[in-house]
């Protein structure tokens, strides 16, 4: 249905509005909010917390059909450091399932949860798989190990940012996940801004997307993609905005696999350059032992899923240097016995 390529024919940028913290009563910003987009016939995805006032009741205008749901923490309070991470997973589920339960009760069925704060770890992750949420929207460095859930993080947070790079486009296909609070809007031109960017949308002809649209579609949004989202070299491009990438896009898996291509080989080409300055320089036993660190180095950090941007820039680095000494040392061996032979 949507291409997955480097490049699109068209507009190359999707976008999804998260809404967070709104109430299940609903308050008169969100009410504006909501009515703009049902007027523009345009999608907006609304995160509740379900526990913020207990007998609140829930407000019809969520149940119109350009307002997805989905879950917003529990009460939005702190317990310890955070809501849910650290916490055990009898208490996240307890929290979790509650929540949802809840929502159901009111005849309201959410795929996605998104954590208070965008925090969560990865017992969160496993009480959503088993509670039955499909996806989580955090931030872009949360954990994303577990295979059973998509990740679409947020990645924009401003209507202003939105607004521009929709009108600028972009030439590499992606998504755009705007994250905004009601209480955000302070002024009337906050809600003129807002309906300039619906506008614009609309103009631009952008696929306005639910959290549960990404759960039926064909697309990779795998711990994989959130992975590859900061690697060093993309990361690097994005946030500084050079070379047509953006900070605000989560690009699609085909761009992220050739950027990271790229980057192994730059990082080949600079590794190379430094070895025929001649600076590696080991032993025979030494290279051996270097090798054996290396391989531990890499399973430790296999085991433990260390999957920073900078660890996985260390690791790769490692790798290579330590082909271009054994290579070293491998030719030096065959140099001297050939000398001894003559
Ligand atoms: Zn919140």
């Amino acid at each position: 249905m949507f291409s997955t390529g480097l490049f699109a024919s068209g507009q190359n940028l999707r976008l999804i509005v998260r809404l967070d913290d709104c109430y299940l009563s609903g308050d008169p910003k969100t009410e504006r909010i909501i009515q703009l987009f049902t007027k523009y016939k345009t999608p907006i995805n609304v995160g509740i917390i379900p526990y913020r006032n207990e007998d609140d009741t829930l407000n019809p205008m969520y149940l119109n059909p350009y307002t997805e749901i989905f879950v917003h923490g529990y009460r939005h309070k702190k317990e310890g450091t955070d809501e849910f991470s650290g916490l055990s997973y009898q208490k996240q589920w307890e929290k979790i399932q509650r929540g949802k339960l809840m929502l159901e009760s009111k005849g309201i069925y959410p795929c996605c949860f998104a954590p208070p704060w965008n925090s969560y770890d990865e017992i969160t992750l496993s009480v959503l798989k088993d509670v039955g949420f499909l996806v989580i929207s955090g931030n872009e460095f949360g954990p994303k190990n577990n295979l059973s859930i998509k990740y679409i993080p947020s990645t924009c947070y401003s209507v202003k940012d939105a607004l521009h790079l929709i009108q600028k486009g972009s030439i590499f296909n992606g998504i755009v996940v705007l994250l905004i609070h009601p209480y955000e809007f302070t002024s009337e031109n906050d809600f003129l801004l807002l309906e300039k960017l619906i506008l614009n949308i609309r103009n631009n002809k952008i696929k306005n997307l639910y959290f549960s649209n990404l759960t039926s579609l064909d697309e990779n949004i795998t711990g994989k993609r959130l992975e590859y989202h900061h690697y060093p070299l993309l990361y690097l491009l994005r946030s500084n905005n050079m070379l047509g990438f953006n900070k605000n896009v989560y690009y699609e898996m085909g761009l992220l696999i050739f950027i990271n291509i790229i980057e192994w080989f730059l990082l080949i080409a600079v590794i190379i350059y430094l070895h025929l300055k001649k600076l590696l320089k080991l032993k025979y036993y030494q290279t051996l032992i270097v090798g054996v660190l290396l391989f531990i180095l890499l399973l430790v950090s296999y085991i433990n899923k260390y999957d920073s941007y900078r660890w996985v820039l260390l690791c790769k680095t490692a790798v290579i240097i330590f082909f271009i000494w054994l290579n070293n040392r491998l030719m030096l061996r065959k140099q001297l016995k050939e000398a001894q032979a003559r």
